[in-house]
């Protein structure tokens, strides 16, 4: 007999049925609108997305993903949260090109950003008493910033290598290339932003206004709003790229080099490469040298077991064209690279910039995974740090397969109030490890990136990694030393809940 007569045996199972069915249906089952209700999806293919990144090596299965069609979307969707007694997470996706899962939720909703332009691009070039500035929406690709913007003669001064990348996305890291020496990452360039709070608020915020929010979220990893609207600054476009490639063999001259091209504005973009074996001729960015010079490469390499390359850039336009050879003899003559290695090209700023073409269309894309481990390194221990991680280490790794980017970067063109993270020193070094493997290779690299990490820990190398990826907390307080603080209390802020980019697993623990 059933005990108890007021709630009868089969309203109980009905009730629990009821409970498994809201649990499974998601969050977006309560308070939730019809118009956002439709525009929820959790077909095969949206979670499929919104599980894998560009580094196919986590996945995080959402619970649906939302495609906006306008700002409202989104707002509604963080207050549906925020609304519950137990919310739900959610992690912005602009081009889910992070290789750690940072973009993903497990159980949550995944915003897929490029929806919001489903309609028409939302890049808008404008001028105030300042000067020329370009109104992106968070979702924009930077390729598409750069076609709108030198339309009109215009282009912003900062850029990445690589263009198919979100606004929001990069700039939720830094956005750091060849010209960052200069104007600083992109995450310096920005005049003002629109963004939408853990909590749910649109705010407008910049240097001056609501300044904490605007410092917190540009390299704040997602963790404080979802940006909609980013203003960049615009700067006259020069048409033309006159661009070299030296090689060096030896360390000093090769770093001698470079921190003496970024101390000057001689140049308008420098970076460098590692050339250990095949990456020497099979370069996502060309090497535009001849067969012939492959071989010299090749054996040079042979007998050093690694070479350096610096890679240099002077823009110019019709009226500096008659001048641009000789500015440019005087900025090599200065320089230590091997004499018969200097490899020129001259072409569009467009082509320049675009370099790297779409890596989405590569038909093996879900069969690679990319392993990646980017690094600042302080200048004061770049001499130990090659002789420990690049002379000792990198020409072991009989797996490379891969593209190693090495530069120097200038701190003063960095806002300290900015939640990004770089090493307490004038100058420090960015080193892209950019490895391609096979899936059941990654482990491979892992160790090799666990590898270097230690060896930084043991000799007192105070690096920091660039789109870090940590699993513990106390690493994440180790990344942010003095900033963490403010990093936890911005947090507390415009966050409490915890709810927007858990993929980052800053506070959001994943089992
Ligand atoms: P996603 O992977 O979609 O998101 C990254 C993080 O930002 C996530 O936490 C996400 O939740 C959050 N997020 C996304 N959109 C928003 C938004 N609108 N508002 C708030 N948070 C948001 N970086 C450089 O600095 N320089 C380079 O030259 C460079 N080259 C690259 C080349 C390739 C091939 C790849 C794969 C990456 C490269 N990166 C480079 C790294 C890149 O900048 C970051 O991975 C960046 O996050 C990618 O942007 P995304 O739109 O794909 O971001």
């Amino acid at each position: 007999a059933n005990p108890n007569p007021i709630f009868p045996e089969n309203a109980i199972v009905l009730f629990i049925l009821f409970c498994i069915i809201i649990g499974k249906l998601g969050p977006w089952t309560n308070a939730l609108s019809l118009d956002i209700k439709n525009r929820l999806r959790n077909d095969s293919e949206s979670i499929r997305t919104a599980s894998n990144d560009y580094g196919n090596l986590i996945h995080e299965i959402p619970s649906s993903v939302l495609y906006p069609s306008k700002i409202n979307d989104i707002i509604h969707l963080i207050k549906s949260s925020n609304a519950r007694s137990i919310p739900f997470t959610i992690a912005a996706r602009g081009r889910g090109h992070s290789v750690r899962g940072q973009a993903m939720t497990r159980g949550g909703v995944v915003v897929n950003m490029t929806s919001l332009s489903k309609n028409g691009s939302r890049i808008r070039v404008g001028k105030n008493s300042l000067g020329s500035y370009v109104d992106v929406g968070g979702e924009q690709l930077w390729i598409d910033v750069l076609h709108a913007t030198t339309k009109h003669g215009l282009a912003p001064v900062s850029w990445t290598d690589y263009l198919y990348l979100s606004v929001g996305g990069t700039l939720s890291n830094a956005g750091i290339s060849g010209q960052s020496f200069l104007h600083g990452p992109e995450i310096s360039n920005v005049l003002e932003l629109d963004v939408i709070t853990g909590q749910g608020n649109f705010v407008t915020c910049s240097r001056k206004k609501n300044s904490e929010l605007f410092f917190g979220v540009l390299g704040g990893l997602g963790q404080f709003g979802i940006i909609t609207r980013a203003r960049i600054v615009l700067d006259k476009a020069p048409t033309r790229a006159k661009w070299v490639r030296l090689i060096y063999s030896n360390f000093s001259d090769f770093s001698r080099d470079q921190e003496h091209l970024i101390s000057s504005n001689a140049p308008n973009y420098v970076e460098g490469i590692l050339i250990t074996n095949e990456n020497t001729t099979n370069d996502w960015r060309s090497f535009f040298s001849s067969s012939s010079n492959q071989s010299e490469i090749a054996s040079l390499l042979k007998k050093k077991g690694l070479l350096y390359s610096i890679e240099l850039v002077k823009y110019y336009d019709n009226q500096t064209a008659s001048t641009i050879d000789k500015e440019f003899q005087l900025m090599l003559k200065e320089l230590n690279f091997i004499p018969q290695f200097i490899f020129n090209s001259d072409v569009s700023l467009i082509d320049f910039l675009a370099r790297v073409g779409n890596l989405d269309n590569n038909p093996n894309g879900q069969l690679e995974t990319h392993p990646w481990l980017n690094l600042f390194i302080p200048k004061s221990r770049i001499s130990d740090f090659n002789a420990g991680v690049l002379v000792n280490m990198l020409p072991k790794l009989n797996y490379t397969s891969g593209l190693y980017i090495f530069y120097p970067l200038n701190k003063n063109r960095w806002d300290d109030r900015m939640s990004a993270v770089t090493p307490d020193e004038d100058i420090f070094y960015a080193l892209a490890l950019l490895h391609t493997s096979l899936p059941k290779e990654s482990n491979i690299f892992d160790k090799f990136n666990n590898q270097i990490l230690r060896f930084c820990e043991n000799a007192g190398i105070k690096v920091k990694q660039y789109l870090p990826y940590y699993k513990s907390k106390e690493e994440w307080i180790k990344h942010y030393g003095s900033k963490w603080d403010i990093f936890q209390k911005r947090k507390l802020q415009f966050d409490p809940k915890m709810i927007l980019s858990p993929g980052q697993r800053i506070f959001n623990s994943v089992s």
